[in-house]
C-alpha cells in the first residue's frame, strides 16, 4: 500500500510499503481521511526526540474497519471508526487511577513507534521496519491498530469529519470540560486559533462561556475565530499592549486562558491573561528541550497553570461522545477543515503548517468512504 514515510528530519516520502495483517486484539482498517496536525509537523521536523524515523505518519483519521484479529469482538468488519491514539489499557496503575489518557504502555508503545505488543506491522520493501506513528499510522491507505485505538462512530457521520475527532476535537474539549470546567458566563482567552484552538473555542461556546476572546499573530485565524463565535479578536501582531487589551475585555482577567500554541511566550501570554485564582491551560505542544519561565511572585495571586494530554480525560469514551455530539447538530466540525488533498499532498499541508497558513488539512484516502465535499483546487474555505 502507499503511505507518507518520514525517513529522517525533514524527509517525508511517499513511499509503497508493506502492511503485515492485524495480530490478536487488533484490527484493520481501511483509511478513509486523516488530518494533518501540528505534531505530525514536530514530527517531521525532529522536534520530538531522536530516533522517531523512519516512521508512517498520521494519528487523526477515520475509516471502515475492513479485518480483526482474533479475541476482537467489540469490532467487525464494515463498522466506521475514528482513531483513538491512546489505546488505553485499562489495567496499568494511571488507568486503575481514572487517567487512561495517561496510560503508561500507550505512552511507551507511541514513543517506541509500536503497536500494544511492542512491535510494528508496518515495513518498506526492502525489509526495513517502519514505526506506527502514534499507534496510528493514517497517512496510509490501510492501518492496523489495537482494537482499542478504533473507536466506533454512528454510520450518520460522515468520515471526512469523523476524521478530526481524535486528536483536535477530544483534545481541545477536553481542555475545557475536563480540565478547566468552563462554565456558563465565564470569560476565556484562547491564545492561538490553529486546529486544535479553534475546538476549544467550540467548547468553550458550547460551555456557554462569554465573552471569548481570540488571540493570534494571524489575521485570517482571527478572522475564523470570530466567523466561528469568538466575541473579541487580539492580533498580537498589531495591538502593542496585548496583555492591557486581554485584561479591559475580560474584566480585569480571564477566568480560563487556553494556550494552544506551544511556545514560551505564549504560555506566558495566557498566563498574564488570567485573574487571581484562575489556571491557565497549556495544550500546544512545545519542542522538546523548552523551558517557560513565569513571573514567581504571581504564585501569591492563587495563579496556576497547568498541562493538558489528549483531552486528560478518557479519550475512548470522549471520543464517542464527540462523534453523538456531531450527529446531533451540537458540534460542528467540517468548518475547521480548509483544505482537502490526498497523500501526495501531505509535504504540501506540513508547509501551510510550517507557515501557519489556514485551517485543517483533511487527507481524503478513501474518497468513496470519506464522504468529502468536492473541490478542485484542494481549498474548501
Ligand atoms: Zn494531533
Ligand atoms: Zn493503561
Amino acid at each position: 500500500m502507499r503511505a507518507a514515510v518520514l525517513h529522517e528530519p525533514g524527509d517525508v516520502r511517499i513511499d509503497d510499503v508493506r502492511l503485515d495483517p492485524p495480530k490478536r486484539g487488533e484490527v484493520l482498517v481501511r483509511v478513509a481521511a486523516a488530518g494533518v496536525c501540528h505534531s505530525d509537523l514536530h514530527l517531521v521536523e525532529g522536534a520530538l526526540g531522536d530516533g522517531r524515523w523512519p516512521m508512517v505518519l498520521g494519528h487523526e483519521g477515520a475509516g471502515i474497519v475492513e479485518q480483526v484479529g482474533s479475541g476482537v469482538t467489540r469490532l467487525a468488519p464494515g463498522d466506521p471508526v475514528a482513531f483513538c491514539f491512546v489505546p488505553a489499557c485499562r489495567e496499568c496503575p494511571a488507568c486503575r487511577a481514572g487517567r487512561p489518557n495517561l496510560c503508561e504502555p500507550a505512552g511507551r508503545n507511541a514513543l517506541a513507534g509500536a503497536l500494544g505488543d511492542g512491535t510494528s506491522r508496518l515495513a518498506l520493501l526492502d525489509g526495513t521496519p517502519l514505526q506506527h506513528g502514534l499507534m496510528t499510522a493514517c497517512f496510509a491507505e490501510r492501518a492496523v491498530v489495537d482494537a482499542a485505538g478504533a473507536i466506533r462512530v454512528p454510520a450518520e457521520l460522515p468520515l471526512w469529519q469523523a476524521a478530526l475527532i481524535g486528536c483536535g476535537v477530544v483534545t481541545g474539549f477536553g481542555a475545557v470540560r475536563n480540565v478547566a470546567r468552563v462554565r456558563a458566563g465565564d470569560s476565556v482567552v484562547i491564545v492561538g486559533l490553529g486546529g486544535v484552538g479553534l475546538q476549544v473555542l467550540a467548547a468553550a461556546k458550547l460551555a456557554g462561556a462569554t465573552p471569548i476572546v481570540a488571540v493570534d499573530r494571524d489575521a485570517a485565524k482571527l478572522e475564523r475565530a470570530l466567523a466561528r463565535g469568538a466575541d473579541h479578536a487580539v492580533d498580537t501582531s498589531a495591538e502593542a499592549r496585548v496583555v492591557r487589551a486581554l485584561r479591559t475585555l475580560t474584566g480585569g482577567g480571564a477566568d480560563h486562558a487556553f494556550e494552544v500554541v506551544g511556545l514560551p511566550e505564549t504560555m506566558l501570554l495566557a498566563w498574564k491573561a488570567i485573574r487571581p485564582g484562575a489556571t491557565a491551560v497549556v495544550v500546544g505542544l512545545a519542542a522538546k528541550g523548552v523551558d517557560v519561565a513565569l513571573p514567581a511572585i504571581e504564585l501569591l495571586s492563587d495563579k496556576g497553570i497547568r498541562g493538558s494530554y489528549y483531552g486528560s480525560g478518557d479519550p475512548a469514551a470522549d471520543l464517542a461522545e464527540l462523534a453523538a455530539l456531531a450527529v446531533s447538530g451540537d458540534l460542528e466540525l467540517g468548518g475547521v477543515v480548509s483544505h482537502l488533498g490526498g497523500l501526495d499532498d501531505v509535504p504540501l499541508a506540513l508547509e501551510r503548517l510550517r507557515r501557519g497558513e489556514g485551517g485543517r488539512t483533511i487527507l481524503v484516502l478513501d474518497p468513496a468512504s470519506a464522504g468529502a465535499p468536492a473541490t478542485t483546487d484542494g481549498g474548501i474555505r
